[in-house]
């Protein structure tokens, strides 16, 4: 289990003017640490972030998340629904990786930030999109195209965030008349479980594909890899095979 080591910086601002924090902006920082860890908490350097992973998997922090960090600098042509006219780095967190633009990350450094990102994200209710988590490029595309770069692991990175978004069973139902069944259910499994309804055309919600296996409760099956179907040809008879699962 990655630990966050406190480090500190004297570059930021404290409080965040009232604004809220609405994403995280992913860094690299064209240096090797721990130059770049010293060039952070440097007061030459005008800037900072909130975190520094590094290539070790270490997880610094420089400035608490109620501050405001210096990461992203000037506005230039960016791409970014979310930015508000003001001053990003007053509803972001910044997390610096140490590497080069293009750099592939260590395991070590991919599963320390993958961690943080889901500390943060929970912690501040942050949503899984690239409208959330952003690359520095998107607020600067004519000077930081380059931040965090290529080897930065965008699809690794959504992937596993989203893919903590499972629950082990799912329960799929055709009406309110099946919820004295799922509730049955449900209370037998005793895992994490979730009840989907089918869509009033009766095919199955695109949400199933959350669970790891999924029980068909009445009707045939769906489009699920892991599913058991439990039907009878009445209520009856389904609340029976559901009783002897
Ligand atoms: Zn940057």
């Amino acid at each position: 289990m990655p630990t966050i080591q406190w480090a500190g910086t004297l570059n930021y601002s404290a409080g965040r003017a009232g604004k809220k924090i609405i994403a995280i902006v992913d860094h690299i920082t064209a240096g090797s640490y721990p130059g770049c860890l010293n060039w952070l908490q440097n007061p030459k350097a005008k800037a900072s972030a909130h975190y520094l992973v590094t290539k070790a998997g270490q997880i610094f922090q420089l400035v608490k998340d109620e501050d405001t960090a210096w990461h992203v600098g000037i506005v230039n042509k960016p791409n970014w629904v979310l930015y508000d006219g003001t001053n990003p780095n007053k509803y972001t967190l910044g997390i610096e990786h140490e590497g080069q633009p293009g750099d592939a990350f260590t395991d070590a450094q991919y599963q320390a930030t993958l961690w943080l990102h889901q500390e943060l994200i929970r912690k501040w209710g942050i949503p899984v999109d690239n409208d959330h988590i952003i690359g520095h490029y998107r607020i600067d595309s004519v000077n930081r195209p380059n931040c965090p770069g290529s080897g930065f692991p965008w699809e690794r990175l959504f992937r596993d965030l989203k893919g903590s978004d499972t629950v082990d069973e799912g329960i799929l139902i055709f009406g309110p008349d099946d919820f004295v069944t799922a509730n049955r259910l449900a209370a037998t499994l005793g895992n994490e479980v979730a009840i989907f309804m089918r869509k009033s055309d009766g095919t199955a919600p695109a949400a199933i594909k959350a669970a790891k296996h999924l029980y068909v409760v009445g009707g045939s099956g769906v489009n699920h890899p892991n599913q058991t179907v439990l039907a009878g040809k009445t209520w009856f008879d389904t609340v029976a095979a559901v009783g002897k699962n």
